[in-house]
C-alpha cells in the first residue's frame, strides 16, 4: 500500500502542491488526470522523490518517510520502492535494450550478469521485444523504446509504477502498442499510478481515478463515478473540455 499524507510542494514561492492525500492499495491502476499545470506530474515525482516534497509524509509499503527531515540515505531506501517510466523514455543512449534492463539488476539488485541476462530476456520478451535485445535506443521506434522503459521499470520489482505521461512523446500510432502492455501488465496485478490523458485508457483500465486542479485533488473516485457522475463543477468542466 502508499499512502501519502499532506504532501505539499512549492517551487519557491509558488505552491504547486497543497497538501495532498492519497491511498493507493496493492493491485490498485490509479489514473491522475487534471489541466496543464495541475501538478500531476510534480505529484508523481514526489513519490519516487525526483522531486523533495515541501512537506508532508508518505508510507510505501513498510516504508514510512517523513518527507521534511529525510536523510539520503532513507531516500535511497524509498526510491527503490517505486520505479518511474518516463514521457521521453531516458534509456540510455550507448547501451543496448538488454544492457538498459540489466543496468538496474547489476546495479541496484546486485544480480550475477547470468541472472541479469536471464531476467531482462525474459522482461524484454513479456514487452514484445525479445527480438531487439541487442538494438540501441536509436534503432528502435519511439513505442519500441518506451516498451524497453516499461521492461527496466518491471526489473526493479518495486512497490509501485510510476507512469508519466508514457505515450504523449508518441505518433498516434505508436500509442496503442504502449497502452497495450500497460494494460498487461496491470492486470497481473502490478501496482500503478499514471499520468495520462489517455481517456479511454483510464476509463478501461483504473480502477481509481484522481482529478487534480491548482494542486490539489478535487476529487476522486472509480471511472464511472469520476466520468459518469462528476460531483465537483471543475471535474464537470474539464470532462467537457476533453471529451
Ligand atoms: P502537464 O499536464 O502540462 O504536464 P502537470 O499537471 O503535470 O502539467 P506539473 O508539471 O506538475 O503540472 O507542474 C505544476 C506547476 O509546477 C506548473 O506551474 C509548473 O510550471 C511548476 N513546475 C514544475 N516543475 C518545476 C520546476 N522544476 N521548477 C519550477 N516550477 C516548476
Amino acid at each position: 500500500m502508499i499512502k501519502l499524507n499532506n504532501i505539499s510542494k512549492s517551487f519557491g514561492r509558488q505552491q504547486v502542491l497543497k497538501d495532498i492525500d492519497l491511498t493507493v492499495e496493492k493491485g490498485d491502476v490509479v489514473v491522475i488526470l487534471g489541466p496543464s499545470g495541475s501538478g500531476k506530474t510534480t505529484l508523481l515525482r514526489c513519490v519516487n522523490y525526483l522531486e523533495k516534497p515541501s512537506d508532508g509524509e508518505m508510507i510505501i509499503g513498510d516504508y514510512h518517510l517523513n518527507c521534511k527531515y529525510a536523510s539520503k540515505k532513507q531516500i535511497h531506501l524509498l526510491r527503490q520502492k517505486s520505479a518511474m517510466v518516463f514521457q521521453q523514455y531516458n534509456l540510455f543512449k550507448h547501451k543496448t535494450a538488454i544492457e538498459n534492463v540489466m543496468e538496474g539488476l547489476l546495479i541496484v539488485k546486485k544480480l550475477s550478469k547470468e541472472e541479469a541476462i536471464v531476467r531482462s530476456v525474459a522482461l524484454l520478451e513479456k514487452v514484445g521485444l525479445g527480438n531487439k535485445l541487442e538494438a540501441y535506443p536509436s534503432q528502435l521506434s519511439g513505442g519500441q523504446q518506451q516498451r524497453v522503459g516499461i521492461a527496466r521499470a518491471l526489473a526493479m520489482e518495486p512497490e509501485v509504477i510510476l507512469f508519466d505521461e508514457p505515450t504523449s512523446a508518441l505518433d498516434p500510432e505508436l500509442v496503442g502498442e504502449v497502452l497495450s502492455v500497460i494494460r498487461k501488465i496491470a492486470k497481473e496485478g502490478i501496482t500503478m499510478i499514471v499520468v495520462t490523458h489517455e481517456m479511454s485508457f483510464a476509463r478501461d483500465v483504473a480502477n481509481h481515478i484522481v482529478f487534480m486542479d491548482g494542486g490539489v485533488i478535487v476529487e476522486e473516485g472509480t471511472p464511472v463515478e469520476l466520468f459518469n457522475h462528476p460531483k465537483e463543477e471543475r471535474t464537470k468542466q474539464f470532462l467537457k473540455r476533453i471529451t
